[in-house]
Parts: structure tokens; sequence; C-alpha cells
């Protein structure tokens, strides 16, 4: 049986998750026609900018606005992936032309791609096969503030202590 996908959850300041409202998730985009109906509603010039979105635990993307707050995108709930993403249309073909893990909420490894990959696949929008941009996350064990991870550079920011190799965030 293949394993399930890990989900992620929130792990940012509890007084943003405490904005989320009921019922004000991210749109669900299950299909082709569900994402051309959002595509159409945006305005033109917003599509050329990044879109937050993240990966219910149904494995359904769910795009917001940018600048909402991933946890509302997600409506509260745990993710498989999370990040933002850009749009474009080529000869009547949607593609995902910029894709990034960055999601401070909640930090999903680099490996929570393949997640991402079968919901723009069930949605009919092509992508490059791998995130555009990875942002790596870990949790410092000394001062415990969350890194992001520089060329490689995996010590911290704030205290210099020696940052875990493998994704630690929610320890
Ligand atoms: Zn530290």
């Amino acid at each position: 049986m293949p394993a399930l996908p890990r989900s992620y959850r929130y792990v940012g300041p509890s007084d943003i998750r405490a904005r989320v409202q009921p019922g004000g998730a991210g749109q669900r985009i299950s299909c082709l026609a569900d994402f051309e109906r959002w595509a159409a509603a945006q305005p033109a010039l917003d599509m050329a900018d990044p879109f937050t979105f993240v990966i219910d635990t149904t494995g359904v993307l769910r795009l917001a606005p940018r600048r909402s707050e991933h946890v509302a995108c997600a409506g509260g709930e745990p993710v498989l992936s999370a990040g933002e993403m850009t749009f474009g249309n080529e000869s009547g073909r949607w593609t995902a032309t910029e894709i990034t893990n960055h999601s401070t909420g909640y930090c999903p490894d680099t490996s929570s791609w393949p997640a991402v990959a079968e919901a723009l696949d069930r949605a009919g929008i092509n992508h490059a096969g791998d995130f555009t941009q990875h942002v790596v996350f870990r949790r410092c064990h000394g001062c415990h503030e969350l890194n992001i991870v520089r060329e490689a550079d995996f010590v911290c920011v704030f205290c210099d202590t020696d940052l875990p190799r493998r994704w630690n965030v929610d320890g």
C-alpha cells in the first residue's frame, strides 16, 4: 500500500488563525472547468501575480487571492502542501508557470511536491514537474525560531546553532 502523503498542521501565529472565517476557505479547483471559471473572475492584471494556494487533505487544489493567509485558504485545516502559484495561458492551455512551497503558516517540506503535481494534474493544469523555487524551512533546536535556509547554509540566523538536515518544523 502506498504511504499516505504527510499532512502539515498550521504552525504560524495564533492571532492569524483566530481571524479565519468559517466557510471563507480558498476556491476548490477539482477540474479544468472550476479553474477556468475562477480564472475568468480574476482581474486580467492579477493573473501575472502569484496566488496563495493550498492542497487540502482530500488532495484538491484551493486558490485564494495574493497575500491571503494560507491558513485562511485552508479554512484552518491541515494541508498536504501550500505556497504560491502563478498561472499563464499559451494557446488555450493553462500552465502553473511559477510554483513555490513558500508558506510560513504551514512551512511544508519540498517533499510535498507530489501532492501539488497530483492536484494540478487532476485540474488539467500543466506544470514543470517540480517546485520552480524550493523553500527550505527548519526550526532551530537552540532558540526555536523558524528559519528559511538559504544556499544550503544550515545555521540558525538568530543564534548560530546548526540546523538539522531533515524537515523538523512541527517537532
Ligand atoms: Zn536559533
